[in-house]
Parts: structure tokens; sequence; C-alpha cells
């Protein structure tokens, strides 16, 4: 008998925990782990090693049908990204890749390109799907749609900790301008902006570790699948 696959929508800001929290509950869950800013990523990194203006939607939009983009689960049970079969798991993490991820991810027809891929993966797997339009566009029927948020400074300062981590050189103040610039980006987009879906339970991580933003949100999403 086909049973029907369970999918979790966490939509919100960049640097609200998403993704550190996604894969944590997916491992927990037994479920799979769909990052799709990874995805969103590995475009944009195409197109910036391409010399494409971000901006120019049209040379975007003509690049898309060459493009050879895969994912992976690896031995790790972590989402792996390739782009013409080079693993560019680490390069697309690179701020300066944020910075252009956001602007490539605007256009139309990349959205439009990126689609059936996400629907695809929740309908092979049970899934926790994190990124910026899952409840409201990618998978509206989710069983569960949480919009993850946190203060703008508290947001750009774990980004900070986490690019000094990778050994990046960053300031805080920049990375902070990062994110309210990204933010605004996503949120005012004409196409799949980023905003809370109508019956999204919000997650306010500003004041919370790690571990407690993991037990709300592992509280939530047991409620709602009667685990
Ligand atoms: O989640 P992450 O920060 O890796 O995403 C990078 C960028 O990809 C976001 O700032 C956003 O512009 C874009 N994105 C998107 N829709 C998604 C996931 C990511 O527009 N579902």
């Amino acid at each position: 008998m086909h049973m029907k696959r369970r999918s979790i929508a966490i939509d919100g800001p960049s640097g609200a925990g998403k993704s550190t929290l996604a894969k944590q509950l997916a491992a927990e869950l037994g479920f799979h782990y769909v990052d799709t800013g990874a995805i969103y990523r590995t475009v944009a990194l195409a197109a910036c090693r391409n010399g494409i203006d971000c901006g120019d939607g049209a040379a975007v939009a003509k690049l898309l049908p060459d493009l050879e983009i895969t994912l992976n689960y690896g031995k790790d049970g972590f989402q792996h990204m390739y782009l013409d079969g080079e693993d560019v798991t680490e390069a697309i993490r690179q701020e300066e890749i944020s910075v252009y991820t956001s602007r490539v991810a605007a256009i139309p027809a990349v959205r439009e390109f990126l689609l059936e891929t996400q629907r695809r993966l929740a309908r092979q797997h049970d899934v926790i799907m994190d990124g910026r339009d899952i409840g409201t566009v990618v998978l509206p029927q989710a069983d569960l749609k949480i919009y993850l948020t946190a203060s703008p400074e508290a947001r750009a300062r774990r980004r900070y900790l986490e690019l000094i981590a990778r050994g990046e050189q960053v300031d805080l103040d920049h990375v902070l301008r990062d994110v309210v610039e990204r933010d605004r980006r996503d949120m005012e987009r004409e196409v799949a902006p980023l905003r809370q879906a109508e019956n999204a339970v919000v997650v306010d991580t500003t004041g919370l570790d790690l571990k407690e933003s993991f037990r709300l949100m592992l509280n939530h999403i047991k409620t709602c699948l009667g685990a």
C-alpha cells in the first residue's frame, strides 16, 4: 500500500537556525533533511562561475537548461550538492555566494526551474524541508509549517560565528548588513517572497539556545504528527 509521505516545512529569515535545527530534527525523526537554500546556492555558484551578472535575469535563465545540478545524501546522511559532477557543498557556503544567491533566487525562471525538484524530493521521502517559500509555495499541504525567526542581531551574530569557525575573514557589522539586505530582498521580491504561511507555528529563537529551540520544535512536530 502506498503510504502518504509526511512533510514539515520550515521557513524564515537567514540565520534563524533553520538548517542546524532541521538537520537535527530530521535525524531524530528519521526524515530526509532537504536544504533548499543549498540548491539555490548551487545555481548562483554556476552563474557566478560563468561570469554572469546575477541581476541579469535573461542571462541566468539562458544558463539553466545546461546546468547539471544533482544532490545526494552521503554516508553521513547529509545533503551534498554537485555542479557538473563536482562536490560544491563547501564552495556554496561562502558569504559572497550568500548575497549573490538572494539576487539569483529573485529571478522567476530560477524558482520555476527548481520547483519540481523540490516537490519530487517530498514525494520520494518523508522530509523536513527548509527555505523561504516551502510552506507558502513548494509544499502548501505540508503536515506542519514552522516559521523560524530571531532578531537580526542574534541572527547576524550566529552567522558571524559560523563564518569565523569556517576560517572566513568577516566582521560582525558587515555580516549584519548582509543579513538585513538579504532578508529585505527575500521579503520584497515579487515571486514567492519570504512570508509566514497563514497556518504556520512561529518559533522565535532570539533568547533560546540550540537545545531549547530543538525541544520546542520537536514538541510541535510530535503534537502535529501524533508521534
Ligand atoms: O537558506 P540559505 O541562507 O542557504 O539560502 C540562501 C538564499 O537562497 C536565501 O537568501 C534566498 O534568497 C534563497 N532561497 C530562496 N528560497 C528558498 C531557499 C533559499 O529564495 N526556498
